[in-house]
């Protein structure tokens, strides 16, 4: 009786491969003319923090951010899904994105 080894290499079925990170993407897409452009119009608009603007404090934004994540299915050129924030405020809703 012939013993066929259980892991039989099957080349009509595609390799599994590792995703490509959206990292990578991502990155890419934060260096888009596209992207800086949109970025420079969200904080002409608006120079605050607004998330520090709710708390009554005005506070100069530093980071253009995306309300609802990109990798979230966030409209990644709509200034409606951008928000500008401060550093600490940003890097406080970075944080609760995880
Ligand atoms: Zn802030």
């Amino acid at each position: 009786m012939p013993i066929f080894p259980k892991s039989v290499r099957r080349p009509w079925q595609p390799e599994h491969k590792p995703q490509e990170g959206r990292r990578q993407s991502n990155a890419k897409f934060y260096q888009s003319t596209a992207w800086r452009k949109l970025r420079a119009l969200k904080i002409e608009v608006q120079p605050l923090c607004e998330e520090c603007l709710r708390r009554g404090i005005a506070t100069p934004a530093r980071v253009v951010d995306h309300i609802v994540p990109i990798n979230k299915g966030g409209a990644a050129l709509s200034l409606a899904n951008l928000q500008s924030l401060c550093d600490a405020c940003h890097n406080r809703k970075s944080a609760t994105d995880k």
